[in-house]
C-alpha cells in the first residue's frame, strides 16, 4: 500500500475543566486515510468523534500527537504556514443554517473563502468561479445573489459544500453533514459528496452517528467509545465480523429491512449510558456496559490490536 495521505499519531484533545479536572475529549486516537479514501468515524453522541474532526484540521490545538497531511505535519506548522496549509483542508458542518452568515449573498459567502485564499484576481473572475462552482453542486448561478434563508436546508448544505470546495481542498472532515436534514435529502446530500469525492479525488473523514449511512459512504469506519477508537476495519468486515463488544452492540441496533431476517436477528442491548468522560471507567473505558466484561477489563486497559489483516480491535477477548 502506498504511503497515506493522512497519518493520525497518538492524537489528543484535553480540555481543562476547573482548576484541576480535564476532560480527555479525545484520548490518544491513531488512523490514516489513503488519497482518494473515505474514512469514517461513528459513535454515540459525546464520544469526541466531532472534536476529534476537529483536531485532526486544527481547528482545535491538538494537546499532543502528530497529524501528517500529504507528509507535512500540521502540528509543527506555525500560524502563517497554517493559514497557508488551510486551503487543502476543509470542513463541511453539520448545522447548514448556523454556519452561513445570514447577511451574506451566496456570492459573497463563497466569494469570500476566494478572497481569503487570493485565488481570483478581479469581480469578474470571482463572479464567475462562484457561478461555476454552484453548477458543480447542483445549484444554478441565478442563486449567487440570493440570502441563505431563501433555501431550504439541502440547498443550504449544498451551500456550505460549495463553499468548502472554493478553495480546492484535498481533504475534508464532513461533520455530521447529514443529520440536520430530513431524511428525503439525506441521501442527496450524500451521492453529491461521493460524487464530487469521484470528479475531484477528494479525502473524506466523514463523521456521524448514523452507522448505515456511514456504511454507505466509507472504504474503512473507525469506532469511537469514550475518546479512544476501539474498531477499525474495511466497512464490509465491520459489519459482517464486528470484534468489539462495543461495535456489534452499535450494529445490533440497525434495522435489517427483510421482516424475517430482523425477527431473528438477536439484540445486543447496552446496559446503562455512556460514562461520564470527566470520570471514565479504570481499565477498559467500555467495561461498565460490556456484556463479556471481566475483572482483568477493569484492571487493564486493552490494547489497540490487528486481529486480522487490516482490521483492529482494543478489547482484551483478542489478546
Ligand atoms: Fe468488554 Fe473487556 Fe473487551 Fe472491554 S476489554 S470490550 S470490557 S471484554
Amino acid at each position: 500500500m502506498s504511503q497515506p495521505f493522512i497519518e493520525v499519531h497518538g492524537l489528543t484533545k484535553y480540555f481543562p475543566v476547573g482548576r484541576r479536572r480535564v476532560l480527555k475529549a479525545v484520548d490518544g486516537i491513531q488512523f490514516t486515510i489513503q488519497k482518494g479514501e473515505t474514512l469514517g468515524l461513528v459513535g454515540e453522541s459525546g464520544c469526541g468523534k466531532t472534536t476529534a474532526g476537529r483536531t485532526v484540521i486544527r481547528l482545535y490545538e491538538p494537546t499532543s500527537g502528530r497529524v501528517l497531511i500529504g507528509g507535512t505535519d500540521i502540528t509543527r506548522l506555525k500560524r502563517s504556514g497554517l493559514k497557508a496549509f488551510r486551503r487543502k483542508m476543509q470542513m463541511i458542518f453539520q448545522d447548514p443554517y448556523a454556519s452561513l452568515n445570514p447577511r451574506m449573498t451566496v456570492l459573497d459567502i463563497i466569494g469570500e473563502a476566494l478572497d481569503i485564499h487570493g485565488l481570483v484576481k478581479s469581480r469578474t473572475e470571482r463572479k464567475y468561479r462562484v457561478e461555476q462552482l454552484l453548477e458543480l453542486v447542483g445549484l444554478s448561478a441565478e442563486h449567487a445573489s440570493r440570502y441563505p434563508h431563501e433555501f431550504s436546508g439541502g440547498q443550504r448544505q449544498r451551500i456550505g459544500i460549495t463553499r468548502a470546495l472554493a478553495v480546492e481542498p484535498e481533504f475534508i472532515v464532513c461533520d455530521e453533514p447529514i443529520s440536520a436534514l430530513d431524511v428525503s435529502i439525506q441521501a442527496q446530500i450524500v451521492n453529491l459528496l461521493i460524487d464530487l469525492q469521484k470528479k475531484m479525488g477528494l479525502t473524506y473523514l466523514f463523521v456521524a452517528h448514523d452507522l448505515a449511512m456511514v456504511k454507505y459512504v466509507s472504504d474503512r469506519i473507525a469506532v469511537m467509545y469514550l475518546g479512544k477508537i476501539v474498531e477499525l476495519a474495511r466497512s464490509e468486515d465491520l459489519y459482517d465480523d464486528p470484534q468489539h463488544p462495543y461495535t456489534q452492540a452499535l450494529l445490533s441496533a440497525i434495522p435489517i429491512p427483510d421482516p424475517e431476517a430482523e425477527a431473528k436477528k438477536e439484540r445486543i442491548i447496552l446496559r446503562g449510558e455512556l460514562p461520564n468522560p470527566m470520570n471514565p471507567p479504570s481499565g477498559c473505558p467500555f467495561r461498565t456496559r460490556c456484556p463479556h466484561a471481566k475483572e482483568r477489563c477493569a484492571q487493564e486497559a486493552p490494547a489497540f490490536r490487528e486481529v486480522r489483516p487490516g482490521h483492529w480491535a482494543a478489547c482484551h477477548l483478542h489478546a
